[in-house]
């Protein structure tokens, strides 16, 4: 079988460029009409030009999320259980350089969180961890796992890039989702972004989602750090891969985040800004790009911003956040967590909003068995 990588490089920058060019509102207005889009369709849709088309392509993104999600809106929360990182990701503030105090939960703090996480209603969790596997390794978050997989329906992780046999030992724990971001699929601004830790391994890290579906996971989320390169580069390389995943991995859920990069602690300058607008075209092209697939607002948005992607394609939410490790059942004042949350709604408040914009809140809709 191809892999992903390969099947990248048969879009090389130039290719890319050539399919943005042609655009023409035309182009654009006859996509919209299509039942199945291409590749270089999506391409069109994510063209500077394609901002013209905005309401046209709002109405075929609307219509399409109505007709394959309805108006239910899963929430989750996500659960740091350590910010220990040997990696030096420039855009992050778990960066292994920067000096804040690190947290790393053990058994009972994990359970104390997990209860507090549970209290407040929450279903669905995603564990992370920092990237450190000296001391989170796969048995320590197996571990976590089958603690705290007896109050909740679902947990999915966003940990480092791990082999197939790691991802089966997660699975067996518990575990039937897992988010894997590429931050830019672009490989030398990667190398750049990365400049030590096992993050850098670009090759390894795209392949993860493969490796994690042939291991049997059930549900797969990617996405870019929309920021770190020119829009559409990421973008159109996100919406490829997942549209790939789709085609190799039957069976397997698959969603696409589409997180813009956030201020941290550090210095990093955002060189390729995505405003409101852009952001909006890219969650309308994705949904008429990938119509069956689950697209993911974290609540690095405003709540303004997430209410009104709703009803253009997101069918998935954050709530109740906390970005600082053990950050519900603790309050750690010294430690300002990953980055800066813009909708700090909790559960009630967030079920509360979207009912009142005619969505139903999902707190539920998986259950793995505990065996
Ligand atoms: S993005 Fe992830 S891997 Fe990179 S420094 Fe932050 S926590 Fe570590």
């Amino acid at each position: 079988m191809q892999n992903f990588q390969d099947f990248l490089q048969t879009w090389p920058a130039q290719r890319r460029s050539a399919g943005i060019a042609v655009a023409t509102t035309d182009r654009i207005l006859a996509v919209l009409e299509k039942d199945s889009l291409t590749p270089q369709d999506f391409l069109l849709l994510l063209s500077p030009l394609a901002q013209d088309c905005l309401e046209s392509m709002a109405r075929r993104a609307h219509d399409l999320t109505l007709r394959y999600f309805g108006r239910a809106v899963n929430i989750f929360t996500p659960f740091y259980i350590s910010d220990v990182c040997t990696n030096q990701c420039r855009y992050c503030g778990f960066n292994a350089r920067n000096t804040q105090p690190r947290r790393h939960l053990n058994a009972a703090e994990i359970l104390a969180e997990a209860g507090a996480i549970a209290a407040q209603g929450f279903q669905h969790v995603l564990l992370l961890t920092g990237d450190a596997r000296h001391l989170s390794s796969p048995e320590y978050i197996v571990s976590a796992v089958r603690d705290i997989k007896p109050l909740f329906a679902s947990v999915g992780v966003e940990v480092y890039a791990m082999n197939e046999e790691e991802y089966r030992l997660l699975i067996d724990a518990g575990v039937d989702s897992m988010t894997m971001f590429q931050e830019t699929y672009t490989p030398e601004r990667y190398a750049w972004l990365h400049p030590a830790g096992p993050k850098r391994d670009y090759a390894w890290r795209l392949a993860a989602p493969e490796r994690a579906a042939r291991a049997g996971m059930r549900s797969l989320g990617i996405g870019a750090l929309l920021g770190l390169e020119p829009f559409e580069q990421d973008a159109f390389a996100t919406g490829l891969h997942a549209w790939w995943l789709q085609r190799h991995c039957p069976g397997v859920e698959l969603s696409v985040s589409i997180p813009r990069i956030c201020p941290h602690e550090g210095s990093f300058v955002v060189e390729h800004t995505v405003d409101d607008r852009t952001l909006a075209q890219y969650v309308m092209a994705l949904r008429c790009f990938l119509p069956r697939a689950g697209i993911t607002c974290s609540s690095r948005e405003s709540a303004f911003m997430r209410d009104h992607l709703l009803a253009l394609g997101v069918t998935r939410v954050s709530a109740g956040v906390s970005t600082a490790v053990g950050g519900r059942a603790t309050e750690d004042l010294h430690n300002p967590g990953q980055f800066e949350i813009s909708d700090s709604r909790s559960l009630f408040q967030m079920t509360a909003a979207l009912a009142a914009r005619g969505y139903q809140a999902v707190i539920k809709d998986w259950e793995t068995p505990i065996l």
